[in-house]
């Protein structure tokens, strides 16, 4: 669900893309799996068609307990993707790690997504830093996950700088994760990227 406004039209990237309605800066959390996402359990997943499965695989969030989540709302993948996913005491978010200007495309890294299932793609991104054919599930460099590091740490150092709508979303889900945001004494400091996940 994200919690900035978004609009959803035709991208260059692939199909579909979400579109910054406002200026986002940089350390926004953008986005946390609320209420209008569609869950699915491990239990429900096991009973799933392979065709199924094979669009899960690609649209949906893997949790290390094998459930299931589909985000309302698609988002690109890029190799110098704008925001990007953490976990803070284990609940999944996504934070901008640098301004995102009115009417830019919201990208993501799919390479930080956790899946016990790797799947892969050829990226269309056009960074410099492309990295030529992406997924989840894969292991990636040391360089790449220094990267993303470097970028998700550099943004949490702004969480409690700027405008952040989440402090004010009355959602449940939001409200958990707000507090879990507010409970980090040292904002530069979120230790709970799911690094290992990607590799193991
Ligand atoms: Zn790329």
């Amino acid at each position: 669900m994200y919690l900035v406004k978004v609009l959803n039209k035709d991208s260059e990237i692939e199909g579909c893309g979400s579109f910054a309605a406002e200026l986002i800066p940089k350390g926004t959390i953008v986005f946390y799996f609320g209420k209008d996402e569609k869950y699915i359990s491990k239990e429900e997943f096991a009973s799933f068609t392979s065709e199924a499965k094979e669009r899960l695989y690609k649209f949906g969030v893997e949790d290390e307990w094998s459930n299931w989540v589909i985000a309302k709302g698609d988002v690109n993948h890029s190799c110098d993707a704008n925001i990007l996913s953490l976990f803070v005491n284990g609940i999944y978010c996504e934070i901008a790690v640098r301004d995102i200007q009115k009417g830019e495309e919201l990208t993501i890294d799919y390479g930080l997504l956790y899946s016990s299932f790797p799947w892969s793609m050829r990226c269309n991104c056009g960074s410099s830093h492309c990295r030529g054919t992406v997924g989840s599930g894969w292991p990636v460099s040391a360089q790449v996950q220094d990267q993303w590091n470097s970028r998700i740490n550099a943004a949490a150092k702004e969480i409690f700088t700027v405008p952040q709508p989440l402090f004010s979303c009355r959602e449940e889900k939001a409200k958990e994760l707000a507090r879990a945001v507010k409970s980090k004494k040292d904002p530069c400091v979120f230790p709970f990227i799911k690094f290992s996940l990607i590799s193991k």
